[in-house]
């Protein structure tokens, strides 16, 4: 999740555990210490996921003392080896999620990519998720650690050097898992175009933690940390997912928060505004109000949200931005389908647009969602004839002219899901490719 919009907005007040965090020394540094204390500046905002599905947050040092800088014999071992283990198609045309193993040792790579599919199921089980699972890319990246399992798991004071530096008891919360950023970058700039990070880590212990704004140099929009052999573990991401890519807002609060007493919030699932207010202004998820959302119960203004106990309200009572294992609720599930398609597209083909067809040539598009509606134009002109037709051939185009002459030719893919009402979020909906065509 990239939080750093709203932090200043949303945070203000709250009591961040920076008190408790170490500061960022050398790598190699001895095990956490809550004693031993500084405020580092490179302190990152995480939240916290309790086994019973509740969330909260800390402040965490984006330094791990458990990373340890790759060894020569790790490199021969394939350490940052790139594997697609999810395909869909080109980079170009999809939203790439880049998994990262942390605690796998040499040996135990094969492991880590079967929990690291294992994962992908997991959250592309979810809603909309499953409906746009072909829309993503996974990829894996072998990290080689020297010890096998993670830091702070079984014991609080469990040490493992590992490639990421992975420990549980971060910021003395057992069940806060974190990571040495710098060395999840390093990795993750090893995929081609990472638009999701998600690190895998070596144990079975319930765990996990979604870092803020991480001023990646590499470009993707959030880092979520899970435990590998931990089923429950994968509701994490999805929640985390929901920042990043959906741009929402917590629907949580916040322990001895005081009332939100500022701006209207720019995330489009909360608001300082009622239900009738929201309907006269047409703001915020007014278009949903009164309808059966995918998480229980009506779409309203309920009172507590963006981890404030009041001065916010949220859409529904308990969607997955409030509580893990939960879906989302309309209004969210519409940011995530518009964060898909910032990413990926409604169309593409194996053709490249640069590919100059002739009169013999045919060609096909694929549309990833299902229910996707395709026309053809040529040269601004529909071609009726091949609606919905994911193959043609040139000749299909019409009779052609006494000469060749150059065409253009257009497909034009729209996804008319009713999931997606808001006319700022529709155009994302359709996209289209073009082609030269000689004949
Ligand atoms: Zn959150």
């Amino acid at each position: 999740m990239r939080n750093s919009r709203f932090t200043s907005v949303l945070l203000t007040g709250v009591t961040t555990l920076a008190a408790l965090a170490v500061g960022v020394g050398p790598a190699v540094a001895a095990p956490l210490d809550p004693v031993a204390v500084t405020a580092a500046p490179g302190d990152q905002d995480v939240e916290v996921f309790a086994e019973d599905g509740a969330i909260s947050r800390a402040r965490v040092p984006a330094a791990s003392p458990f990373a340890a800088e790759p060894s020569m014999s790790a490199a021969a071992a394939g350490d940052g080896a790139v594997t697609k283990i999810v395909d869909n198609g080109s980079t170009d045309s999809k939203l790439d999620v880049v998994m990262i193993g942390d605690g796998y040792t040499a040996s135990e790579q094969a492991k880590f990519r079967k929990d690291a599919a294992a994962k992908w199921k997991d959250i592309s089980a979810v809603q909309p998720y499953a409906t746009y699972r072909k829309l993503f890319n996974v990829w894996a990246v072998d990290a080689v650690s020297a010890q096998s399992g993670v830091s702070g798991d079984p014991k609080q004071s469990t040490v493992r050097k590992t490639a990421l530096g992975s420990h549980f008891w971060c910021d003395s919360i057992e069940r806060l898992l974190c990571v040495d950023i710098k060395a999840v970058d390093a990795y993750a700039a090893k995929a081609p175009q990472a638009d999701l990070v998600i690190v895998v880590a070596n144990t079975a212990k319930y765990g996990g933690a979604g870092y803020g704004s991480t001023q990646s140099p590499v470009g993707y929009e959030g880092i979520a940390t899970v435990a590998g052999g931990n089923g429950a573990s994968g509701q994490i991401a999805v929640h985390e997912t929901g920042h990043s890519l959906g741009k929402l807002a917590d629907e949580y609060v916040a322990e001895g928060q005081e009332p939100y007493r500022g701006a209207e919030p720019p995330q489009p699932n909360i608001t300082t505004l009622s239900a009738d207010r929201m309907r006269q202004d047409k703001v915020k998820w007014y278009r949903w109000l009164g309808k059966t959302s995918p998480d229980g119960g009506t779409v309203g203004a309920y009172q507590g949200a963006g981890n404030y106990p009041s001065g916010l309200n949220r859409p529904t009572d308990n969607s997955v931005m409030r509580s893990l294992g939960r879906e989302f609720n309309l209004p969210g599930r519409e940011a995530m389908i518009a964060g898909f398609y910032r990413h990926a597209s409604t169309v593409s083909s194996a053709t490249p647009v640069t590919t100059r067809l002739t009169a013999t040539d045919s060609l096909t598009v694929d549309l990833p969602v299902s229910g996707t509606k395709l026309r053809w134009y040529l040269d601004g002109k529909e071609v009726t004839a091949l609606r919905d037709r994911r193959t043609i051939a040139v000749s299909d185009l019409g009779p052609t002219g006494p000469k060749p002459a150059a065409h253009e030719l257009k497909a034009v893919a729209n996804d008319p899901t009713s999931a997606v009402i808001d006319p700022a979020l529709t155009p994302a909906l359709t996209r289209s490719l073009v082609w030269s065509v000689t004949r």
